[in-house]
């Protein structure tokens, strides 16, 4: 049901904040309430779009006031839609994009609602990087918050691994700073627990000198799909520390696997090895591998904004077996029409490291991520292709790594067995602990939920 706020309340929002404050009869408000996924459509009362960390308790304030869900917005792109909610409340970052980089001492501060477009630039500009993701629309936060896997996962490990610092408001208003040495126990959840703790004003990483990387995308078809999949898997599982490497597979109107390797070499040879195997598996139509700019790797996927309806779902794996991956290869012909596919991320490499430091990751031993994720655009096909993408996932799901999927990728429709199992059960606990702590009344519940312990 619509909720119905008075002028007066409004008015009296607007001039609590330096922020601006969107209702349903504000022109902006329809773009503003858009988020990745099409699938997901909903009308908050009120979207209130933060310029500095007070807003941010003015707007929990207020929600608090009127009895209001709240939903955050960095990036908009998580496929659950979690970034908006019907008649409630959105804090939304997107105005908060500074990133600030210490070239001396590597370290990039990053505003609550910076995409990695915003953060890569400003790095780049001192050759430095931190491991972030692949496309560049998504949001610096949200990402980090839930892991972090992309084209420098090996090399450095997962995002959340480079976070050492971080301001963040709870939803009682309380600005909380956190870094080794002070509320440890927060940058512990804060890398891998999500946005259950408050809203993340400014996170703080660590970086990493790199400007040219060798990188780009290998396509294969047909009966060569297989081969170049097996060559993948053994290439990586080699666990080669200067390649990141992740995999697509799709079909095209005919029904023909199509296999797409994204790569991303770093080392200092002129033809590594693992690249060669590569290329030469057959059925090789496209090879746009080359010297680029790592803003030149960030730019080899995109993915439409707001267009397609999407569902995701899947596992992380212990490994692939020949059997699996036939079992992949069955499921994509499966899905009887293209877009749509599956993904698989390998983490080998840094993120494996003894040194690591402490973070809530539930997956980090895990050999692959495989998510299948149906794309469409017809809601008359909505049924269709969530049961392909559910069927596909129990399917992968004797080989489960811990029974729990990427929480970066659930949708809002995932039990919470499945959030547990995504960290332990007593990782899980832990943050609980940690939620009952920060947001004892679970305001922040429009997320990959953690409730707090009762
Ligand atoms: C096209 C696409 C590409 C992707 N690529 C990758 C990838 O390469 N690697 C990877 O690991 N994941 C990837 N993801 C998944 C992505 O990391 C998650 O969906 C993430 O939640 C998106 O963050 P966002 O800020 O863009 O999304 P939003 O929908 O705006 O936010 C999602 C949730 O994150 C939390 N959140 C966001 N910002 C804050 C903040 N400042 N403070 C507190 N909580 C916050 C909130 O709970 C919010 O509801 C991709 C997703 C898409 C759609």
């Amino acid at each position: 049901m619509e909720k119905v706020l008075s002028d007066k309340n409004l008015e009296d929002l607007r001039r609590s904040l330096a922020g601006t404050v969107l209702v349903p009869s504000d022109p902006e408000y329809d773009t503003a309430r858009r988020g990745f996924n099409a699938l997901v459509d909903r009308r908050p009362a009120v979207i209130v779009q933060c310029v500095r960390t007070d807003d941010i308790a003015v707007a929990f304030d207020f929600a608090r006031a009127h009895q209001l869900e709240v939903a955050v917005r960095g990036g908009g792109h998580n496929p659950a839609g979690h970034c908006v909610c019907d008649d409630g409340l959105v804090i939304d970052l997107s105005r908060m994009r500074k990133v600030e980089v210490d070239p001396e001492s590597r370290i990039a501060r990053s505003g609550g609602g910076a995409t990695w477009l915003d953060f890569d630039s400003a790095t780049q500009a001192f050759g430095l990087v931190t491991p972030g993701g692949v496309v560049v629309s998504t949001g610096v936060a949200g990402l980090s918050l839930g892991g972090g896997i992309g084209h420098l996962t090996a090399q450095y490990g997962l995002t959340c691994d480079n976070i050492i610092g971080a301001e963040l408001v709870t939803p009682q208003g309380d600005v909380i700073h956190t870094s080794t040495d002070q509320n440890a126990d927060l940058l512990w959840g804060l890398r891998g627990g999500g946005g259950n703790f408050g809203v993340v004003t400014r996170l703080e990483f660590r970086l990493h000198p790199l400007k040219q990387v060798v990188g780009g995308r290998l396509v294969y078809k047909g009966s060569g799909v297989r081969e170049a999949l097996l060559r993948y898997r053994d290439v990586v599982t080699r666990s080669p520390r200067d390649l990141s490497c992740q995999v697509a597979l799709a079909i095209d109107e005919s029904l023909t696997p199509i296999l797409e390797i994204v790569q991303c070499y770093t080392g200092t040879k002129s033809d590594p090895e693992e690249l060669r195997t590569l290329r030469s598996a057959p059925g090789l139509i496209e090879d746009s591998v080359k010297i680029h700019t790592f803003l030149d790797q960030q730019r080899v996927i995109d993915s439409t904004y707001g267009a397609n309806r999407h569902y995701w779902k899947g596992h992380f794996v212990r490994e692939i077996p020949d059997e699996l991956l036939d079992e992949l290869l069955k499921r994509i012909v499966e899905l009887g029409r293209p877009p749509g596919g599956m993904m698989i991320e390998s983490l080998h490499g840094a993120s494996k490291d003894a040194n690591v430091p402490p973070s809530a990751v539930g997956f980090r031993q895990a050999a692959f991520n495989v998510s299948v994720m149906a794309v469409w655009q017809n809601p008359a096909l909505d049924a269709e292709q969530i049961a392909w993408a559910r069927e596909s996932t129990a399917a992968i799901e004797p080989w489960s790594f811990n029974g729990g999927g990427y929480v970066n990728y659930m949708q809002a429709d995932e039990p919470i067995e499945r959030v547990r199992a995504a960290f332990g059960t007593d990782t899980f606990s832990r943050l609980q602990r940690l939620k009952q702590k920060y947001d004892p009344h679970n305001l922040l519940r429009r997320n990959q939920n953690i409730p707090p312990l009762q």
